[in-house]
């Protein structure tokens, strides 16, 4: 009983979604290039999804940093593009984004399983996210994509494909999918991971950023970014989960417009 009065008063307490006025939704066009380059139906449920976002969720600037209603309509954006497809629920567990003026640093403390190691130390982080908690980003890490919008570049999609491989509660580097897509995923993306991290081992350059080699949940972040900044050379590259990732996210807003 208890727990259908707080699923009553939750539903109370939420905000209704506003709709965003066309001199803001024009103003996000104009400025970012993924939203511009969208379809027309993308375009629309985007900018539903915004609205729901900015009703539902507390954008909190910190260290200083001052953000104006059209900054937090950027991060919305921007967090909202990778669930375009896969609707808003993708969103689900957490409320709240944090956003340092700058990369920030964290303390962090790593245990090492076969050693019992624990390894501590300060990173200076664009991004992160926790479990259950807030998506941490650096405005001036937006900034940075924003300037070069097809660098293969873009914290708010890395963070937030981090938060869709956490939906189902195992951070793996695969999102909640149906199970005959999940098997694929996980065989395709196990064998492209594989073949990147035996090319940084060897030395080799490789097409995508290598940071990407160091665990199966960052090679899945980073390959997000390239989809909706460098949609083309990920094709080249990982065709496999490329494919992937475009029916995860939906055509990419930077796939060149002559096919
Ligand atoms: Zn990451």
């Amino acid at each position: 009983m208890a727990g259908l009065w707080r699923r009553l008063l939750g539903l109370a307490h939420r905000s209704p979604a506003v709709e965003l006025g066309d001199a803001d939704w024009q103003a996000l066009l104009d400025h970012l290039p993924w939203v511009a380059g969208l379809t027309d139906s993308a375009q629309t449920r985007l900018r539903h999804l915004i609205g729901r976002f900015l009703a539902d969720k507390t954008i909190t600037p910190t260290a200083g940093l001052h953000l104006d209603g059209e900054q937090r309509r950027i991060i919305a954006a921007l967090c909202c593009l990778p669930v375009v497809e896969y609707g808003y629920h993708g969103l689900h567990g957490w409320s709240e984004v944090i956003v340092h003026p700058d990369t920030f640093r964290a303390h962090r403390s790593h245990y090492d399983e076969p050693t019992g190691v624990v390894t501590e130390g300060e990173e200076e982080l664009a991004g992160e996210v926790w479990e259950h908690g807030p998506v941490v980003l650096s405005w001036g890490d937006i900034e940075a994509d924003l300037a070069e919008p097809e660098a293969g570049f873009l914290v708010a999609v890395h963070e937030i494909a981090h938060k869709l491989d956490l939906l189902d509660g195992v951070f793996d580097g695969t999102p909640p999918l149906p199970a005959d897509w999940h098997r694929r995923w996980v065989t395709d993306f196990q064998s492209a991971f594989d073949t990147l991290v035996a090319q940084v081992d060897a030395g080799h350059d490789t097409a995508i950023d290598p940071y990407a080699a160091s665990s199966p949940e960052e090679f899945f972040a980073v390959c997000s970014e390239y989809h909706f900044t460098a949609p083309d050379l990920l094709a080249a590259a990982l065709p496999a989960v490329a494919r992937h990732l475009e029916r995860l996210y939906g055509r990419s807003p930077m796939h060149s417009r002559l096919d």
